[in-house]
């Protein structure tokens, strides 16, 4: 009995087209739900914290994946009854499902002789904080004119310019197949590949602003924008005050000044939020998932309604996702109780 191996050199990389194919097959193969390449020079003039060539200088090539949470996965918070899961799911493909997909794709490029990064959606020792700004005596250089480790690259973005979708009003990358319920992955190779164009497919955002009404935390400006121009083309999205998205995750409003853990003893220090059920702190669960009790009520679930119900996502469902009037919980008794018509 002979020993099974990998087939290195298994594939002739050396036509861009047919090795994008390739990879694109195997991608898809692997798990992502989308996948498009762009080429580097796109990166032309972004901040050196989130340049793809500070982690690899000749990389020639980014390739994006898409992949979704099941509209299914969301159902449960929509309810009201199962928080858990939507925050595992989340943290499921964060922390396992894109690592492997991204992982199994960088050797299978690898088997051919090039080199590959795998870079999955999470970066816990980001030089940036949330807002994108340099931590203070964080990191330095370890070399002179380089960026601070760890280099972040922004995922929104590389998805946009390997054509995978586009940013929305709310800041969240949206998919034309299934809208704000993704996550992306993305690879550098030193590979040259054949590049996808950049996003061009029918808008997706139509500044309904649903996402701004809805976010519980008042997070989404509705004013305030930010503003990028990537590879030729302007973008633009709206401020998001991430701490207060952090805090609405939790399902809690502040009304002192800002502490660094708003819980004492699992109690919570500010209020509730009405769109949150839970007593005391629930306890983090699988893969370092955050609570996520929001269930992105305006930047994921009011942006899907929108586009779903303006028929724009290719992933289309034979039943709408509202199917009851949305819950608040009243916490002004102390005891909180349901409103919520049947
Ligand atoms: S809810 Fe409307 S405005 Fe907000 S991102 Fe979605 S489509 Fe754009
Ligand atoms: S995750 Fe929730 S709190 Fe944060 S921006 Fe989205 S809707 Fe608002």
């Amino acid at each position: 009995m002979a020993i099974f191996t990998r087939d290195f050199n298994a594939f002739d990389f050396s036509d861009p087209v047919r090795a994008a194919e390739a990879i694109k097959q195997q991608a898809i193969a692997f798990g992502a739900d989308s996948v498009g390449i762009g080429s580097i020079d796109r990166w032309e003039g972004v901040d050196l914290q989130t340049d793809p060539r500070q982690i690899m200088p000749e990389c020639k090539s980014v390739i994006g994946m898409v992949f979704r949470l099941e509209r299914g996965s969301i159902r449960a918070i929509e309810e009201g009854t199962f928080f858990n899961h939507y925050s595992t799911v989340w943290g499921a493909l964060n922390r396992l499902y894109i690592p492997l997909t991204v992982n199994n794709l960088a050797r299978f490029i690898e088997d051919q002789g090039y080199e590959a990064v795998p870079y999955g959606s999470q970066n816990d020792w980001s030089a940036l904080d949330e807002s994108g700004k340099l931590k203070p005596d964080y990191s330095r250089p370890a070399r002179k004119g380089q960026a601070m480790p760890d280099v972040e690259v922004d995922l929104r973005i590389a998805a946009y310019l390997c054509g995978l979708g586009e940013i929305g009003y709310s800041g969240r990358f949206l998919s034309p197949l299934f809208g704000p319920r993704v996550m992306i992955g993305i690879m550098l190779t030193e590979l040259e590949l054949a590049a996808d164009p950049v996003y061009d497919g029918p808008k997706l955002c139509n500044r309904c602003m649903a996402c701004v009404r809805a976010c519980p935390g008042g997070c989404i400006s509705a004013g305030k924008t930010v503003k990028v121009r990537v590879a030729g083309h302007e973008l633009e999205w709206a401020a998001v005050d991430r701490k207060k998205c952090m805090d609405a995750t939790r399902g809690i409003v502040r009304t002192e000044t800002p502490q660094d853990d708003p819980y004492v003893h699992g109690e919570p220090k500010t209020g509730r939020g009405d769109w949150s059920p839970f007593c005391n702190k629930p306890d983090y669960v699988a893969y370092d998932a955050v609570p996520a009790i929001c269930g992105g009520r305006g930047c994921v679930r009011a942006c899907m309604i929108s586009l779903e119900s303006r028929g724009v996502l290719e992933n289309k469902f034979k039943q709408e996702f509202r199917r009851r009037p949305e819950w608040t919980v009243d916490w002004s008794q102390g005891q909180g109780s349901s409103h919520g018509k049947r």
